[in-house]
């Protein structure tokens, strides 16, 4: 086992590997910014290292500051957290070249999966079922017109390099994609430095449905089930949970079995997401996540596995501590996402919180970096707590993060906390009718009505 793990992250996450950490009786290593130096993973790690000013191009991701920590402090292993460096090939292998081991996949697919044109052509070869479009990058406007030919309308363009929703533009009708094509395009370059784009058929009313994947290093590869993530916006996810309302416990059952044989003919080792648009019964593969997801709670909450212990594990070369008879699936979790947001405006509302208290009770979860007095700077995401609600079952949880809702506190500054108590009482929410456009289309305008045709 590792003698001394370096954590290269901040806020929720780094404090939740560093809980992993100390639960495995391992000493930690913080790096962060000026920024953070009053911030809970820096009390809380055995030592810190300040490797910069606020900016995150200067310390978060400023690979050299960070290796010479690990240096410095004698880390043996960098775990990257979520976010920053987590899905960078060439930190991968830097953190590698420097004798320490990088907790996470190896850099070859962490490289495939970041390409979403190679994903996809990844994702075929391992059996997984694609969304109907182009076999890979589209580089020519003649093409893509063929292509939309051949596929059918609305067409969605899409970034091979994108990520957080940019460079994705919808082609309603044949005349419309000239337009749709260059603005991706140029989005795509501005964006991510690299105009590459491909088509992909645009799915009008799917549900988001993520499935998690584990692998160690001795060829064993489970599935851990699925994370049900359609409430969005502007792609990003507030509100997720495990089961999904929408797969009977077969239909579970087929698309972990598809995408953990997909696992292990790419050969993947670590922790990872398949993430699938499912509509009318049928799912499509649209990208993996080679790291830890925001939402991970949800699903050690009802399968009662430590994600982040189980990847120090695997990184240190130990096998898996199941198999895939171990695990069943009991009762039903929810995750809220509590940014410092406006509720309404969703502007982030960074300062200084002069009143916190977290819910508590039976079935509650809260990763938070919060404390009374604690400033949130602006300079980062603006994810400040995860709510997370465990119930025998799905009404039972949705009570639950009702009355959890009404007891969290943080003031004064608005936070998505009043969205939520608003969502749980939402039509589509307490039924499970909802889809990815539900959100934006319905409920932000004001409509909480299921979304059953
Ligand atoms: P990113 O990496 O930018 O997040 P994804 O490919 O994961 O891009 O897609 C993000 C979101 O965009 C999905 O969760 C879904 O809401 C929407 N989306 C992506 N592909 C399609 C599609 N073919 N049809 C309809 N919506 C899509």
């Amino acid at each position: 086992m590792f003698k001394k793990i370096l954590i290269a992250n901040r806020g929720d996450v780094a404090l939740r590997v560093l809980r992993a950490c100390k639960e495995m009786q391992i000493p930690t290593v913080i790096v962060h910014s000026t920024a953070d130096a009053d911030s809970m993973p820096v009390r809380l790690a055995d030592e810190s290292v300040c490797i910069g000013p606020p900016s995150s191009s200067e310390s978060y991701l400023n690979v050299a500051a960070i290796i010479t920590a690990a240096g410095i402090t004698g880390a043996d292993a960098v775990h990257p957290g979520v976010g920053f460096l987590a899905e960078n090939a060439d930190f991968a292998d830097i953190v590698a070249a420097h004798g320490l081991t990088f907790i996470g996949p190896e850099p070859r697919h962490i490289r495939s999966m970041g390409d979403k044109v190679e994903a996809k052509i990844t994702a075929a070869e391992a059996g997984l079922p694609l969304v109907p479009g182009s076999p890979g990058a589209v580089p020519t406007l003649a093409d893509a017109r063929r292509i939309g030919a051949e596929v059918g309308y609305p067409l969605l363009v899409k970034a091979a390099s994108g990520g957080g929703g940019r460079g994705m533009k919808v082609a309603e009708t044949a005349d419309r994609l000239a337009e749709a094509f260059s603005s991706a395009r140029s989005e795509a370059k501005a964006a991510f430095g690299d105009d590459t784009v491909y088509l992909e058929r645009y799915l009008g009313q799917p549900r988001h449905i993520e499935v998690q994947v584990i692998a160690d290093s001795h060829g064993n590869v489970v599935h851990l089930g699925e994370r049900e993530c359609s409430i969005q916006r502007r792609h990003q996810k507030l509100f997720e949970e495990a089961p999904s309302p929408a797969l009977s416990p077969e239909q579970r059952q087929e698309i972990g079995t598809i995408a953990a044989e997909a696992t292990r003919h790419m050969g993947y080792l670590g922790v990872g997401t398949m993430e699938f648009l499912y509509e009318n019964g049928a799912f499509f593969f649209i990208e993996m996540n080679t790291r830890l997801q925001v939402e991970h709670p949800i699903t050690e909450e009802i399968t009662g596995v430590d994600l982040v212990r189980e990847q120090v594990r695997i990184a240190a070369g130990m096998p898996l501590s199941f198999t895939q008879e171990d695990i069943t699936f009991t009762g039903h979790a929810i995750e809220c996402r509590i940014n410092a947001e406006h509720p309404e405006t969703f502007m982030p509302t960074p300062g200084k919180v002069t009143a916190f208290h977290a819910a508590g009770g039976p079935g509650i979860r809260v990763d938070s970096c919060l404390y009374t007095g604690y400033s949130i700077p602006p300079f980062y995401d603006s994810l400040i707590a995860k709510l997370i609600v465990y119930g025998d079952d799905r009404d039972k949880c949705l009570a639950r993060l009702r009355r959890a809702l009404a007891e969290f506190i943080v003031e004064p500054i608005p936070t998505t906390l009043g969205l939520h108590e608003r969502l749980v009482d939402a039509e589509a929410v307490k039924d499970g009718s909802y889809n990815i456009r539900w959100l934006e289309e319905k409920f932000l305008a004001g409509d909480d009505s299921g979304t059953a045709e």
